[in-house]
């Protein structure tokens, strides 16, 4: 799309708001019911898209998580609609003397724009998609160039289904990303890294328009003392899995207790001999997006290799295959800090696994570095569990489990600090994309005329 288009489409979609600023509960759950209609319609092409433009991808998980995962959001908003978009009332001043009515009222920001990036392209675009909708808003969706198939099948699905005045697609490259960015949005959505988040929230503050930032971090998985069983190590290494972790809320990394460390990495290996015994050559395994982050993750792991760190491949005779990108899993046990693999978001198929011998010198070192957008504490002791989720600050967090905090539909999803700021998912999503305009109605018999001159009136009251 043309910056021009772009530019006609905000403008056809803001008359189009100025025309029904409060659409109705019945007009909102037509237009999530053919939300949910087009995704179901649309099952398979959502699938082969995916798996074009990622190389390799499991068609389970891209129905689990792009299909089903965004239509059970609609269902869930569908059974609670009314209850969100009734008014929540609040008490009055003493001097309106119980006659005025107070409450809060959730209305439809307006015109919604959402950058998504290329990991989730239904996910991230659809499902936010849910939230804005149902608070009453239009919405363009920008998705990411490097997910072309599901672009150009995004694009085709929507205006089959929504007229452009309330839902269009915008697809083209940074030039369009950056005007994206840059237009007067009621509110604006980013998913995507921290270094062009703070691009959007720059060019987004001089339309002072306000944004949701969903970003990426690196979430530890801490096995608490004696946490290091079949099943939890089977939790962190089926959730890197996911994608080849490619996943904001992906593990990426995992501390250990030292003593531990050999029954991590023998549950590991037994854990894929199970599960995935061919990982990157099966179905089970997902292409790295390019050849461009392909070549990162290798780097990352060619750094580890000459710095002479213990590498794990949990596959025998695993090999890239350059054509579908797939390649195998790595542990790589007791790195240095000043790796790369320890500095930066990994997003790939490589799991640090770091020894502690102090469990809170090991939350020190977490909290001395960014806060993250999901943390994942292993351990039977709930009191120990619950020290640990004390200690730390994260977006989300999971108990004995990993990543699941960020796909239920009933409850709030987002980062903290470099990891993001403000919600979708659930009653949050559908208030972070309303305005909660706060409302007085003057009763008959108020005073609030003591809050203006002559201020004797206001004597007697104040006295009392
Ligand atoms: P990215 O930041 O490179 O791109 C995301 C989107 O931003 C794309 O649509 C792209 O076109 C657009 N974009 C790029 N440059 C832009 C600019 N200057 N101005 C405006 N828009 C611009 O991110 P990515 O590589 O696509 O995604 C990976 C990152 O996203 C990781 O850090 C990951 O953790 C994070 N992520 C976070 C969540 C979450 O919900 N918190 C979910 C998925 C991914």
């Amino acid at each position: 799309m043309a910056i021009g288009s772009l530019e006609a489409a905000f403008a056809l979609q803001r008359a189009a708001f100025a025309k029904d600023r409060r659409p109705s509960i019945d007009l909102r759950r037509e237009r999530l019911g053919a939300l949910i209609g087009m995704m179901l319609a649309n099952r398979d092409r959502i699938s082969a898209a995916i798996a074009q433009d990622f190389g390799a991808h499991p068609v389970p998980a891209s129905d689990l998580i792009e299909v089903l995962g965004v239509v059970g959001r609609a269902q869930h908003v569908l059974e609670n609609l009314e209850a969100w978009m009734a008014p929540s009332p609040r008490h009055t001043d003493p001097a309106m003397l119980g006659t005025a009515k107070a409450y809060i009222e959730y209305q439809p920001k307006g015109v919604v724009g959402n950058i998504v990036p290329w990991n989730f392209p239904f996910d991230l675009s659809v499902g936010p998609m849910v939230d804005m909708l149902a608070a009453g808003n239009r919405v363009i969706v920008k998705p990411s160039e490097y997910t072309p198939a599901c672009a150009e099948l995004l694009a085709e699905m929507i205006a089959a289904t929504f007229d452009s005045d309330l839902v269009t697609v915008a697809v083209g490259g940074l030039d369009l990303a950056r005007a994206f960015s840059s237009m007067p949005w009621d509110h604006l959505l980013y998913t995507g890294s921290p270094a062009v988040g703070r691009q959007v929230m720059r060019a987004a503050a001089a339309n002072l328009t306000p944004v949701t930032l969903e970003l990426g971090g690196k979430c530890p998985a801490i096995m608490t003392p004696g946490s290091v069983t079949e099943t939890n190590v089977e939790s962190v290494i089926g959730t890197k899995l996911i994608k080849s972790g490619q996943m904001c809320v992906s593990v990426d990394y995992a501390l250990v207790p030292r003593a531990e460390l050999e029954t991590f990495v023998t549950h590991a290996q037994s854990f894929m001999a199970r599960a995935a015994p061919n990982y990157s050559r099966g179905d089970e395994c997902t292409g790295m997006i390019s050849p461009r982050h392909l070549q990162r993750i290798e780097d990352m792991l060619a750094e580890a290799l000459d710095r002479q760190c213990r590498i794990v491949t949990l596959e025998d005779d695993g090999q890239v295959d350059r054509e579908t990108r797939r390649m195998p899993m790595s542990l790589v046990i007791d790195p240095s800090h000043d790796l790369r693999i320890m500095q930066e978001e990994i997003f790939g198929p490589i799991l640090p696994v770091v020894p502690y011998d102090d469990l809170d010198l090991a939350l020190d070192a977490i909290n001395a570095g960014e806060r993250p957008l999901g943390l994942y504490v292993f351990g039977a002791d709930a009191a120990l569990t619950d020290h640990v989720l004390d200690s730390t600050h994260s977006g989300g967090a999971a108990v004995n489990t990993c990543a699941i905090q960020s796909a239920l539909p009933s409850m709030g999803f987002g980062g903290s600090g470099m990891s993001g700021m403000g919600r979708h998912h659930g009653i949050e999503g559908f208030r972070e994309f309303s305005n909660p305009r706060g409302v007085v109605v003057r009763g008959e018999a108020d005073l609030i005329d003591v809050f203006y001159a002559p201020y004797a009136k206001a004597a007697g009251l104040v006295q009392a």
